[in-house]
């Protein structure tokens, strides 16, 4: 049993202004594994000042220590990799087999890049007659969601630290240890006190403080559309910088030239990873007309195949959703997807034979889907994979941009050409290609509904950083 009982504030574990505890369940057992603070909106006064009294020292010290900072926290994070990822396990329930790769080492690797990008901060440019230097853009705070909770956290942590920014993070209530083991080692490493400071507490009290505060200069969410609409909203009369990292539901368009087999192998597994519960999963697999009764086939034996179960077992591929809301939210969106005349193909069921317990959904596959169902238009955020057919190339390409969302995309072609002609009539963030690997030096993000900013490599950096001309 993990029991927070102070936040970290001030380079300190502090008594929290806020009364009472959230309780952090393991989605596979539905035990209680740990508790946290909740906090309120004294506590996040507490931490914006804090981050303010500490912003104008750190955001002076040289880049290079602060890319100093930036190694040691790579080095603990390293040290502790074992730990965090059986902590992500137990509260996120993403099983072992993935969770250390995906959830730790990912982060690390992104993290680790911002030791040298830190030196960005020192370059002047020369315009005419003006120096353009680049400064950070001051007090942030960060709202993050359950779903890669270190990942969301880094990708906003190492650029604000390397740019010279302090900062104020707010985790999910459903998965915040990993934040308290992470603020744990900031500690160890003696970042000055202020720098980072850990607020946890609801979304609509902690977070909302947090987006309105006159004294943060910029707010960067990651979550879901709705929530980020209402950030913005607070963040409006303090026209504080805001940047959104939102929802999806993205497209996996496979041309007829592709291999079929491999590309819809693929196509299953990228939705099924963290049980659907990924921002940028391909949750819309457009197939040619011509080869959809072969598709199906292939996607339904795919779906069968992968073992659902306990998280702890190194043979499981998808475990529980993250909480007994989401199963919940899930299994409506099944119920809608019957009730709209798809047809359901694979899954849909919650717990699979042999559990008694825990938050599963089975990988669920729905065919004969319309595009301009629910299903297909809004994010269910589980394993649901609708299987969508299309008359040709345009058609395809049509049905692909023809969502409110452009966080992800996905090809699959004959040749790199002709997957590359596709790519780039596709309005999202992001388009791998014949199952291309997700990069942390290329720049995340989303278009339209799915958000404004961009997080890692040296675009991560461009969010924390303010212009400055200076003429001579
Ligand atoms: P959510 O929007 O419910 O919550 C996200 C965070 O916002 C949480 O910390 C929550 O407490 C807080 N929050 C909620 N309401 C708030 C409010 N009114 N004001 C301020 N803060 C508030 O999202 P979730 O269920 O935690 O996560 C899933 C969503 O996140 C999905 O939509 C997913 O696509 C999205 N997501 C996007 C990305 C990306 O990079 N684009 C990455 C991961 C997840």
């Amino acid at each position: 049993m993990l029991k927070h009982t102070a936040l970290f504030i001030d380079g300190a574990w502090q008594r929290p202004c806020g009364e009472g505890f959230a309780q952090v369940f393991n989605p596979a057992t539905e035990q209680v594994i740990g508790q946290v603070p909740l906090g309120d909106e004294r506590d996040v006064d507490r931490a914006v000042a804090a981050a303010r009294k500490a912003f104008a020292g750190w955001s002076r010290t040289p880049s290079s220590v602060r890319a100093g900072f930036i190694r040691d926290l790579v080095e603990q994070l390293t040290a502790r990799a074992d730990e965090m990822a059986s902590v992500i396990t137990a509260e996120l329930g993403m099983p072992v087999q993935w969770c250390r790769s995906v959830q730790v080492e990912g982060p690390i690797a992104g993290l680790a890049q911002y030791i040298e990008i830190a030196g960005l901060m020192d370059q002047v440019r020369q315009v005419g007659n003006s120096q353009v230097v680049r400064e950070a853009v001051g007090v942030c705070a960060f709202i993050n969601p359950w779903n890669y909770p270190l990942h969301q956290l880094i990708g906003k942590l190492a650029p604000a630290l390397a740019a010279g920014c302090t900062v104020v993070v707010k985790p999910s209530q459903e998965t915040p240890l990993h934040a308290f083991l992470l603020a744990q080692m900031i500690e160890a490493i003696g970042l000055p006190a202020g720098v980072f400071n850990l607020v946890s507490g609801p979304g609509a009290k902690v977070g909302e403080a947090l987006a309105r505060h006159p004294d943060v200069d910029m707010v960067s969410f990651t979550g879901s559309t709705g929530a980020g609409v209402r950030v913005a909203q607070a963040a409006a009369p303090s026209v504080k910088r805001v940047c959104l990292e939102l929802g999806g539901k993205s497209p996996l368009l496979i041309a007829e030239d592709a291999d079929l087999a491999g590309a819809v192998r693929h196509g299953v597994q990228d939705v099924m990873i963290n049980s659907g519960q990924t921002c940028t999963a391909l949750t819309r697999m457009l197939l040619p007309a011509s080869r959809y009764a072969e598709a199906l086939e292939l996607a339904r034996a795919e779906a069968q195949n992968l073992v659902l179960g306990d998280p702890l077992d190194p043979a499981t591929f998808l475990g529980p959703m993250c909480s007994a809301g989401q199963r919940r939210t899930v299994l409506d969106y099944v119920r809608v997807g019957q009730e709209e005349g798809a047809r359901l193909i694979a899954g849909g069921t919650a717990l699979p034979s042999g559990l008694d317990k825990g938050f599963y959904v089975a990988p669920t596959l729905f065919a004969d889907v319309d595009n301009r169902m629910r299903i297909a238009q809004e994010e269910i955020f589980g394993p649901v994979l609708c299987l969508i057919p299309y008359r040709d190339e345009a058609h395809a390409v049509e049905l692909a941009n023809a969502s409110p969302f452009g966080l992800s995309s996905g090809v699959w072609a004959g040749t790199t050409e002709h997957a590359l002609h596709l790519a780039r009539q596709l309005r999202a963030g992001q388009c791998f290609v014949n199952g291309g690997a997700f990069n942390y030096h290329a720049p995340f993000g989303g278009y339209k509904q799915s958000g404004n900013g961009r997080e890692w490599g040296e675009e991560g950096l461009a969010e924390f950083v303010e212009t400055k001309a200076i003429q001579l």
